[in-house]
C-alpha cells in the first residue's frame, strides 16, 4: 500500500481527514499543541472555540512551551540580520550547505540527514510514515505525543507504557510491550514532560536489542541541557546502520523555537521513508542562517545551561520545601502532581500572569512548568504558593 500511496493521495487524504476532524486550522498545529488534560481542554475552550495552545501574550510569563528565555544568541541574531539581503533568493543552496555542516558535525554522510521546520515537523512526517499502515506505536507515557498523535490519525494505535516510580521511562517494560504489529518505538531521553534522564548505557542496549525487531525513534530535543561530558547521543547507533532515528532541534538550547528548524539522523532508507511525507516547501533563509550561526556556540550554550540550572533550583527548592515529589529534571522544565484542581491552577495562574501546562496521568493531574529566568521563577513560586495555599 505504501508504494502506491502517492503524494497526491496523501495530500487529498490529509485534507479529507482534516475536514473529517472538524479542524479549523492546520492539522500540524493542532496535533503538535494538542491539549494533554481535561483541565486544558476546559481552560482553553473557555477562551477560544475548539482546542488551542495559549498563544503569544506579551503580558504573560510563558512557562508552557519549554522555550528558551535567553535565545536567540547574539551570533544567531546577527546572522539573521545579515541574511536579510538574501531574502529574495530561494534557500536551496543554503539548505544543502546546512545538510553538509550537520552531516560533518554528526559524523555521517549528508544522505543520513533530513532537515525540517522544527523537529515537530519531522515527528509528524514520521507519524505518517510509520502510522499509515495501521499497527502500533509504543512509547513511554507520558511523553511528547506529536508522533503518536499523527500516527493515530492514520488508525495506528498508541501503546502507552507508564513511567516508573521515579518518573523515568521504564525501558524494560517498554521492551516487553512490543507486539507483532508494533511498527515503531518512540523514546525521549531526557523525557518531556517528566524531565528525567535514563543512563545512556541502558538506553543504548535497549536500542540495540529493540531495533533488531522494529524502528526506534529517539528524540534528543533536550540533550544539550546536560553538561557536555554527559551529552551522549544515540547517533553512534545510526553510524552502525542500526534501525534507529535520532532527532534534534534548534528550538531548545539554541533558543530558535520561532524560527522553526530541526533535523533527524538516520540510515538513508529510513530518511527516504520519512521524507516522502515532507511538504516540498523549503526552509527559510533566516532559520538556516540562525542554525548555522548557533552551531558550536559553546559560550551561549554554557550561559543558557547555567542560568537554567540556577532558575530551576528556585522551583525545585520550593517543591522540596513543600515536600512535593517531582521528576529529577535535567531539562528546562519540571513535572509534579498538582496540589489543587488543574483547571483552577491554570486559570488562577494565568490571572497572575503565568502560563503553564496540566497533564492527566494515572487518574491524577500533574503540573508541567518550564524554567524561565531567575526573576520569573521567583515570581512563579510566589504566585503558585498563593494559588495552591
Ligand atoms: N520533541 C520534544 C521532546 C519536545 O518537547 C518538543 C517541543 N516542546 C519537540 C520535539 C518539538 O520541538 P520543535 O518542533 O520546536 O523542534
Amino acid at each position: 500500500m505504501e508504494k502506491n500511496f502517492t503524494r497526491r493521495a496523501w495530500f487529498k487524504s490529509t485534507l479529507a481527514l482534516t475536514a473529517g476532524l472538524g479542524m479549523t486550522s492546520s492539522l500540524a498545529a493542532k496535533l503538535i499543541s494538542a491539549p494533554v488534560s481535561e483541565a486544558e481542554r476546559f481552560h482553553w475552550g473557555l477562551k477560544k472555540p475548539g482546542p488551542g495552545f495559549p498563544g503569544p501574550s506579551s503580558s504573560k510569563v510563558r512557562l508552557n512551551a519549554n522555550e528558551n528565555p535567553y535565545g536567540p544568541s547574539e551570533k544567531a541574531r546577527q546572522a539573521v540580520i545579515q541574511i536579510l539581503s538574501d531574502g529574495n533568493r530561494y534557500p536551496i543552496q543554503a539548505t544543502a550547505e546546512l545538510k553538509e555542516i550537520l552531516a560533518k558535525k554528526e559524523g555521517v554522510s549528508p544522505s543520513y540527514i533530513h532537515i525540517g521546520a522544527g523537529s515537530g515537523d519531522l515527528l509528524c512526517q514520521s507519524g505518517v510514515a510509520f502510522g499509515i499502515e495501521g499497527g502500533r506505536i509504543n512509547s513511554g507515557f507520558p511523553t511528547f505525543p506529536a508522533l503518536m498523535n499523527y500516527a493515530e490519525v492514520f488508525k495506528a494505535s498508541w501503546e502507552k507504557v507508564n513511567l516508573n516510580e521515579a518518573l523515568e521511562i521504564d525501558y524494560d517494560a517498554l521492551a516487553s510491550s512490543i507486539k507483532a504489529d508494533t511498527r515503531l518505538v518512540f523514546i525521549c531521553n531526557p523525557n518531556n514532560p517528566s524531565g528525567t534522564l535514563v543512563d545512556h548505557e541502558k538506553v543504548e542496549s535497549f536500542c540495540e536489542e529493540v531495533s533488531k525487531k522494529v524502528t526506534v525513534y529517539a528524540d534528543e530535543a533536550y540533550l544539550e541541557f546536560l553538561e557536555p561530558s554527559r551529552q551522549i547521543s544515540l547517533v553512534e547507533l545510526v553510524k552502525k546502520d542500526l534501525n534507529v532515528v535520532v532527532s534534534r532541534t534548534f528550538s531548545k538550547i539554541y533558543g530558535l523555537a520561532g524560527l522553526r528548524i530541526g533535523y533527524i539522523i538516520a540510515r538513508p532508507d529510513l530518511i527516504k521513508r520519512i521524507a516522502k511525507y515532507a511538504g516540498d516547501i523549503p526552509l527559510s533563509q533566516p532559520a538556516i542562517a540562525a542554525a548555522r550561526a548557533s552551531l558550536g556556540d559553546d559560550a551561549f550554550m554554557k550561559l543558557v545551561r547555567s542560568k537554567n540550572t540556577e532558575a530551576r533550583t528556585v522551583l525545585t527548592g520550593y517543591l522540596d520545601q513543600h515536600k512535593i515529589a517531582y521528576g529529577k529534571s535535567v531539562t528546562n522544565f519540571a513535572f509534579w502532581p498538582a496540589p489543587k484542581e488543574g483547571k483552577l491552577i491554570l486559570s488562577k495562574m494565568e490571572e497572575k500572569g503565568y502560563l503553564m501546562r496540566i497533564w492527566d496521568y494515572q487518574q491524577r493531574e500533574w503540573c508541567r512548568v518550564s524554567i524561565g529566568t531567575l526573576e520569573e521563577m521567583k515570581g512563579f513560586v510566589k504566585a503558585f504558593d498563593e494559588v495552591t495555599a
